[in-house]
């Protein structure tokens, strides 16, 4: 029943069919509930309200399009704000901070889906096993690069089915259930069988922190997230940044939870035991100061600047007698071919 009178605010059966957005949902989540109220296949209910529109291959959360935030305008009444909110755009922001145009979306740390088509060859999408069982949508929380871990439950997030390692595709599976798109496992079930405690990672916390607007504290100041990520992906690009070897020359955002993990402790060491731990970067003779100068670094970084343009140290001059101390060491202790060694050496230094 989707004709227009049946679609009134007024009306017993509301369009929203009582189906509100709930903290921290990911816009993605809300239109599959949608669908789902009105016992519709998510592919021909958005196909028939927004013919032409395809909502599906792309990656709705990062790039929301105007139709969406019509139609729930429209028809739920949800207002713009708060679908902004429920996409990843305004963690996009915060993330990629004040000097990225809003137009060119980098998604800096923020899990990559790999669209082809309607399908997804990366998993992206991590999923808490509890509160998926528990609330049945899905969160914000798990694009993030940095979060591998619930922050509820302190239970690992999963990317894959566990059975057959395929991407979760919420709308390539079965309305209401969790079952895999591909090998139809209840990966929610599975999952929670074999499901156990962890600690979260150190780094989590402190960039879930930061996110809010709380700046990760060093040993001398704080780094706001903006500043870290832009600083953190100048030093790798750079070649100062050591990630984890399977990491290397490959984006962070399209790694398991494992490998995020592993890298994320290492930013999180970098940054609260910064400026010390400056020490571990390689900074000498990876660039010069004009390149540092041109990438226009964050303010955290200065001291790395600082060293590059610090004179380089002064060799140690070459001793006057170095050869004939080695010529007469090599006459006291005459080893193999002792003679033809002496005479090269004497030949080279004539040619000096
Ligand atoms: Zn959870
Ligand atoms: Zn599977």
């Amino acid at each position: 029943m989707l004709g227009k009178q049946s679609l009134k605010q007024s009306d017993p059966f509301p369009f929203h069919r009582g189906i509100r957005p709930v903290e921290g949902e990911l816009l993605s989540s809300y239109l599959l509930r949608l669908a789902g109220g009105h016992c519709a296949d998510p592919y021909r209910f958005y196909s028939h309200l927004l013919p032409g529109v395809q909502v599906w291959s792309r990656d709705i959360d990062r790039h929301p399009i105007p139709a969406i935030t019509q139609l729930l305008h429209d028809r739920c009444g949800i207002s713009a704000d708060v679908i902004d909110s429920m996409s990843l755009q305004p963690i996009q922001r915060a993330i990629d901070g004040p000097l990225v145009p809003t137009a060119k979306c980098w998604g800096t740390w923020i899990n990559r889906l790999g669209m082809f088509h309607r399908l997804r060859t990366l998993g992206g999408l991590q999923v808490c096993p509890i509160c998926l069982s528990e609330a049945g949508v899905y969160l914000r929380l798990w694009r993030l690069s940095f979060v591998t871990s619930c922050p509820i439950h302190l239970v690992p997030l999963y990317a894959c089915c566990p059975d057959c390692q395929a991407p979760i595709i919420p709308h390539r599976q079965l309305r209401g259930v969790n079952r895999c798109h591909r090998c139809h496992v209840d990966h929610v079930a599975l999952c929670l069988r074999h499901v156990g405690g962890r600690p979260a990672p150190t780094g989590q916390q402190a960039l879930v922190d930061a996110l809010s607007g709380i700046p990760v504290p060093t040993l001398t100041g704080a780094i706001s997230l903006a500043d870290l990520a832009r600083g953190v992906n100048l030093l790798r690009g750079w070649g100062m940044f050591r990630p984890p070897e399977q990491v290397r020359g490959h984006l962070v955002e399209s790694q398991g939870p494992l490998l995020r993990w592993l890298y994320f402790d290492l930013v999180h060491e970098l940054a609260s035991q910064w400026p010390e731990s400056m020490a571990q970067l390689r900074v000498v003779g990876r660039i010069s100061t004009a390149t540092f100068e041109r990438a226009r670094p964050p303010p955290w970084l200065e001291c790395v600047g600082d060293q590059l343009r610090a004179p380089p140290l002064a060799r140690k001059p070459v001793s006057r007698t170095s050869l004939a101390q080695w010529l007469k060491q090599l006459r006291l202790s005459k080893p193999a071919g002792w003679r033809e060694k002496r005479a090269m050496a004497l030949l080279k230094a004539a040619g000096k």
